[in-house]
């Protein structure tokens, strides 16, 4: 079994919201890259698992202004677009880390990158 992995800080910055874990591994998420992968039910269609969000009606500047925990496995995020059903779990965070080692992870293991 896998070691879960908690943020010890999450810290929204100008353009970005920066996770610090408690491994020491630092990630960066674009806001309006994390707002387009809210999970959802009204972002993400739950039978199928298809995007039900259009990338178009969410705006180029959208930030997060607030987060708040949930249990301890997620974390909720307050969107400037008042959106804010979506629980990102720390792994599913951790999953789309944009880092540079993350991302030339997943191309070894063949996955597409995010
Ligand atoms: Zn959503
Ligand atoms: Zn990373």
């Amino acid at each position: 079994m896998e070691k879960p992995i908690f943020p010890k800080e999450i810290n929204l910055e100008d353009s970005a919201i920066v996770i610090l874990w408690d491994d020491g591994h630092r990630s960066p998420y674009p806001y309006r890259f994390l707002r387009l992968r809210c999970p959802c039910a009204s972002c993400v269609d739950e039978m199928t698992g298809n995007p039900r969000l259009d990338p178009d009606t969410i705006p180029e500047d959208v930030k997060a202004v607030d987060h708040m925990p949930v249990g301890n496995y997620a974390t909720q995020f307050l969107w400037s677009d008042a959106h804010y059903t979506g629980l990102y779990t720390f792994r599913y965070l951790r999953s789309i880390c944009t880092c540079i080692q993350c991302n030339a992870a997943r191309a070894e293991a063949g996955g597409p990158p995010v």
